[in-house]
Formats: C-alpha cells, sequence, structure tokens
C-alpha cells in the first residue's frame, strides 16, 4: 500500500470511529469505500445483499468484486471523482445473492477535516420486488385500459380520457374537439378479403393515426370499425386540418394483405367545445353531447359520400336525447 494510501486510510478509520454509530440506525444496506474503492465498513443489511461472510468481504474489499453495477458507472468512482452526492434509482446489478436485483443507490463523498475527499458512503436500497410488483401492476393495468388489436385505448378508457379533458377545459377556458372515425365499407373488406385483412386494416389505421397525433392527444378504438379520438387544446379548424390530414394518411396508404391490394378510406364527423356550454352543462352530459354531435357529423359525412370530414357547426344542430 503505498504511503498516500495509508495517510488517506486513516483519517477515514477516524471518520468511522466517529460516525460508525450513527450509521447503525441504516436498515437499509451500506458500506463505506475508500478512494481506492475498497469497502472498509458496513452493516449486516450489505453482507445480506452481498450474500457472503463478513470475513469474506473484508478479504476481497474491492466494491465491484462484491456487487455488480450493470448500465451504470460505478457509484462510488462517480462520487470521488466529482465530490458530489449522487442519487440513481433501479440500478441493474448482481450479487452472489442476487442475480438480478434493482437498486436505490445514494452515494455521498466523505471529507477529511481538512476537506479532501477520502472515501465515499454509499447505500444500496434493494427494491427489486417493488420493482417487479410495479412492472407487473403496470402491464396489467395497460391491459385493462388498451384494445388488444390495434393497441389504442378502449371506449372506457377513452371515457375517463375525455372526463377528465372536459373538466380542465371547463377550468381553464382551453378548446377541445373530438373526433369520430368510421371506416368506409369496412364489411366489403371482410368479405371480399377475409377477416384476418380487416384486422390487418384496423391494426394499419390505428397506427397512422398514432403517427398523426400530437403527445396531449388520445385515440381509442369506440366500436368495431370506429374511432374516436380527443384534441386536446384544439379548436374546431385545428380539428379540421388534423382530420383532413388523417384522412389523406388512410387514403394514401398502400394497405396490402396476402399481395392484394386493399382500398381504404375514412369518414370523420368532428365537435368542438363551445363558449355558451360553460355555465349550463355538467361534465358528463357535455361527454355526451359532444360524442353525440361527432356522431351526427360523422352520419352526415357517410351520407354525404364517404372519404370526407364533417363539422358539426357545419350540419344542423340536434339535441342530444340520451
Ligand atoms: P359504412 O361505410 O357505412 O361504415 O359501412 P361499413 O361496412 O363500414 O359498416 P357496417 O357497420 O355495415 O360494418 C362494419 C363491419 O365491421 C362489420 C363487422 O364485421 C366488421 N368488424 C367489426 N369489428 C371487427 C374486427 O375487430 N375485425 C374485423 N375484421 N372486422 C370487424
Ligand atoms: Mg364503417
Ligand atoms: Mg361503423
Amino acid at each position: 500500500m503505498s504511503q498516500t494510501a495509508i495517510k488517506a486510510l486513516r483519517p477515514l478509520e477516524e471518520w468511522i470511529t466517529e460516525f460508525g454509530p450513527i450509521l447503525e440506525v441504516f436498515l437499509d444496506p451500506f458500506c463505506v469505500v475508500d478512494i481506492g474503492g475498497n469497502v472498509v465498513d458496513f452493516n449486516i443489511a450489505f453482507t445480506e445483499l452481498v450474500g457472503e461472510s463478513h470475513r469474506h468481504i473484508r478479504k476481497t474489499r474491492l466494491l465491484t468484486q462484491l456487487v455488480k453495477f450493470h448500465g451504470t458507472t460505478n457509484p462510488f468512482i462517480e462520487v470521488v471523482s466529482t465530490g458530489r452526492a449522487l442519487r440513481i434509482d433501479a440500478v441493474s446489478a448482481s450479487s452472489k445473492a442476487h442475480s438480478d436485483a434493482k437498486l436505490d443507490i445514494g452515494a455521498v463523498p466523505i471529507l477529511s477535516k481538512g476537506g479532501l475527499i477520502i472515501g465515499a458512503l454509499i447505500t444500496l436500497r434493494n427494491v427489486t420486488a417493488d420493482h417487479n410488483l410495479l412492472q407487473k401492476y403496470g402491464d396489467t393495468k395497460k391491459e385493462s385500459i388498451t384494445d388488444g388489436l390495434t393497441g389504442l385505448f378502449n371506449k372506457i378508457h377513452m371515457e375517463e380520457e375525455i372526463n377528465k379533458a372536459l373538466k380542465l377545459s371547463l377550468r381553464e377556458k382551453k378548446p377541445v374537439s373530438i373526433v369520430m372515425a368510421d371506416i368506409d365499407f369496412f364489411k366489403k373488406v371482410n368479405d371480399a378479403h377475409g377477416h384476418q385483412a380487416g384486422d390487418y386494416v384496423l391494426q394499419l389505421v390505428a397506427t397512422t393515426l398514432k403517427n398523426l397525433m400530437r403527445e396531449t392527444d388520445r385515440a381509442g378504438r369506440f366500436g368495431g370499425e370506429e374511432f374516436i379520438i380527443l384534441l386536446n387544446n384544439c379548436p374546431e379548424k385545428g380539428a379540421a386540418i388534423f382530420c383532413e390530414r388523417f384522412r389523406h394518411a388512410v387514403e394514401s396508404t398502400l394497405f396490402i394483405f396476402e399481395g392484394k391490394r386493399i382500398p381504404v378510406t375514412l369518414s370523420q364527423g368532428t365537435s368542438s367545445i363551445l363558449r355558451d356550454w360553460e355555465d349550463s352543462l355538467d361534465v358528463s352530459t357535455l361527454l355526451k353531447e359532444l360524442v353525440h354531435q361527432a356522431d351526427s357529423a360523422l352520419y352526415k359525412a357517410k351520407i354525404n359520400g364517404r372519404n370526407r370530414v364533417v363539422q358539426f357547426t357545419s350540419v344542423e344542430p340536434t339535441k342530444s336525447t340520451t
């Protein structure tokens, strides 16, 4: 061991003697490393995380031989070289006891009385179980709000999204538009090319839609070949522009299934929040009314020849009966 290392170790031992009793309160695994990255002090939780005996840890010493950090820099090097405290969550790591762990890592530099960096205190909270649970819960949650075929939201979740958006829109006086889009003569696609071809068309239309949407927009599959799109912070004019882009994108996409070209077009109806609705209607009535209006506009688009966009304001307003 070099002279400098011996000098550096002494202040670190002093530090451990002084602060060791305070560290006893830590329930999470922790260790103290010197500037060479050697583990010089640790608690029982650390031995459990590492999966080695107290003696083995003292003999092996190098933190990186006891715990392997994947896809991130060794936390000790980062702290010792920058002199700054560090916190990284859900770091993938492995040890003799854990082949695939997730650790929340905290590290602070330890300074000598003269202000030199002499080591680091590193805490390694094992969050593997929480992480796995979160991922499982996240997947289940995703399944419950998503349409399996297209990956868009399902009807129930879209209604929740629209509800939230309407509340925000009324409070912050921001425009919101709703679009109902329906594939034209979709029954013919199934009849002529088979159900699988129909599913393929649905998926490609959904992908086209996802590619056109803004991050703040939401889209769902509302029924068989019907989609609903929520355009946040978007007035009537913006909705018309969006729908025209969507209509054109679908019309000009090459749908080819088992070598055969399938011509696909869309009809769309839009409705937008109007100022004079603000005081008069509650959110659930407003939702029904908007969907009903977009539906009426879509109906008009169908009877006017399909492959077109109709805005509710450009058709006769009809009051919702629901
Ligand atoms: P329009 O232009 O008036 O909308 O005519 P359309 O043929 O698209 O409308 P219609 O409501 O008569 O037919 C809808 C078809 O959508 C009938 C149904 O078999 C089909 N469909 C509904 N859900 C699915 C699905 O998940 N996959 C497939 N392949 N077809 C579906
Ligand atoms: Mg249709
Ligand atoms: Mg339909």
